[in-house]
């Protein structure tokens, strides 16, 4: 892996970088220009909320940009020393810090805008930023070999849950949470036509090559933002919103080749070991000891550098290599930072990305290098800890919903590692 720590100076083109996609935090642009050292990478550029950076040469504009920088470079420091350790040096992309002027970043704000979705228009890219993270491109318009007719096909998974609680703190009326897992229960509060979703993600790490594949066709029938299939850096539905032959060559092939990747690849199994041993607690009993611990003072309104979460690590590592399960010796800051760090690692993204992917018109698809893939895991950024009441409430909302629909529990469809 190669995770630069230092501040990396290059001179950035405007016109040469191209709207990729964006979430809530960050635009996602692509480089196209001529600089061997930037191609073949992408630039991350963090939102802000739009006219929250009119004034850019303000004190308070300077302060929160030392600020953005500080977490930028411990956001490196924590896939460095905390995500690499935990889902393998090889599931890590490489990436840096680079310099970026307002002017750069205003101008890629105007260049980008007719491509943005009309939902994401209430954030914008932050011009107060002085630094941005560059990252290897997973999300290619052009295959890697334009001799042949192929694709660069990316897939992108959010699975958003690995495994099934086992914490025992549950109040009572929550006990649903040992059946069903996250995914499947929050599939509830965000269909109220209760039009739920099949996918399981507990199917997707269950390591049965079977269940993997059958669980892909399901994530297809209803990918939401949580399956995402990119064929030459453009992400693809069919006229009904789902992904299948009509608009991904060769699907069956790809949900195949996929499945054999979820089996084959250490990074699932890890992934959902590390959320089985971090989200000992749950949110419900976290929340308490998170008000105790900013009453005491043990926690601040300040979020945690790169030191508390390095001695978090720490303290986490001592305790499972010790094969202690005895859970009453954790402070309650430290349950708080494990949880944290549970989330944060649940909501990351998976991204496969295959350089030469046979196009519709291949006979002999075996004859083409579409098992040559790079796997790697993306929006790793440490969540912030003054979200914890809001874990709490979606939590016990989502927990409320599903109940409200599905009252009887011999009729509750329990999920399966
Ligand atoms: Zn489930």
């Amino acid at each position: 892996m190669s995770i630069s720590k230092g501040l990396v100076d290059i001179q950035l083109v405007p016109a040469d970088w191209d709207y990729v996609e964006e979430g809530i935090e960050n635009v996602i642009v692509s480089y196209h220009g001529k600089d061997p050292k930037l191609q073949g990478w992408v630039l991350r550029l963090t939102k802000c909320d739009v006219g929250a950076d009119a004034d850019v040469d303000s004190h308070e504009a300077s302060l929160f940009r030392n600020k953005e920088l500080q977490r930028k470079q411990d956001a490196l420091e924590f896939a460095a020393s905390i995500v690499s350790p935990i889902v393998g040096d090889e599931y890590v992309l490489p990436q840096m810090l680079v310099n970026v002027s307002t002017e750069f970043l205003l101008q890629v704000r105007e260049n980008i805008e007719s491509q943005r979705p009309t939902k994401r228009l209430a954030k914008c890219i932050d011009s107060r930023q002085s630094a941005s993270m560059l990252t290897k491109e997973m999300i290619s318009r052009t295959p890697a070999d334009n001799t042949q007719d192929v694709h660069s096909v990316t897939v992108e998974l959010k699975p958003k849950c690995m495994a099934l609680p086992r914490s025992e703190f549950f109040a009572p009326e929550s006990s649903v949470k040992h059946r069903v897992c996250w995914y499947c229960m929050h599939q509830y509060t965000l269909h109220e036509d209760g039009n739920v979703s099949k996918f399981c993600p507990l199917e997707l790490f269950s390591g049965d090559r079977d269940r993997i594949a059958r669980s892909l066709d399901h994530f297809a029938q209803s990918p939401n933002n949580n399956f995402v299939v990119f064929v030459d850096g453009r992400s693809v539905v069919d006229e009904q919103g789902k992904i299948s032959d009509k608009c991904v060559p060769h699907w069956d092939l790809l949900r195949d080749t996929v499945a054999d990747i979820a089996q084959k690849e250490d990074l699932f199994s890890r992934l959902q070991l590390v959320q089985r041993e971090l989200d000992s607690f749950n949110i419900e009993s976290v929340l308490p000891k998170y008000k105790h611990a900013m009453e005491t003072g043990t926690l601040t309104t300040e979020e945690p550098g790169i030191g508390a979460w390095l001695n978090t690590y720490t303290e986490f590592r001592k305790r499972l290599d010790s094969g202690s399960n005895d859970d009453s010796i954790v402070s309650d800051c430290q349950a708080v930072m494990e949880l944290i760090l549970a989330t944060t690692l649940r909501d990351v993204s998976v991204l496969i990305k295959f350089d030469s992917w046979p196009a519709r018109n291949a006979t002999d698809t075996s004859s083409l290098e579409h098992s040559k893939y790079t796997i790697g895991v993306v929006d790793h950024d440490p969540k912030k800890l003054s979200n914890i009441p809001k874990y709490h409430k979606l939590d016990r909302d989502i927990v409320a919903t599903y109940l409200q629909h599905n009252p009887d529990e011999a009729r509750q469809r329990p999920c399966r590692e």
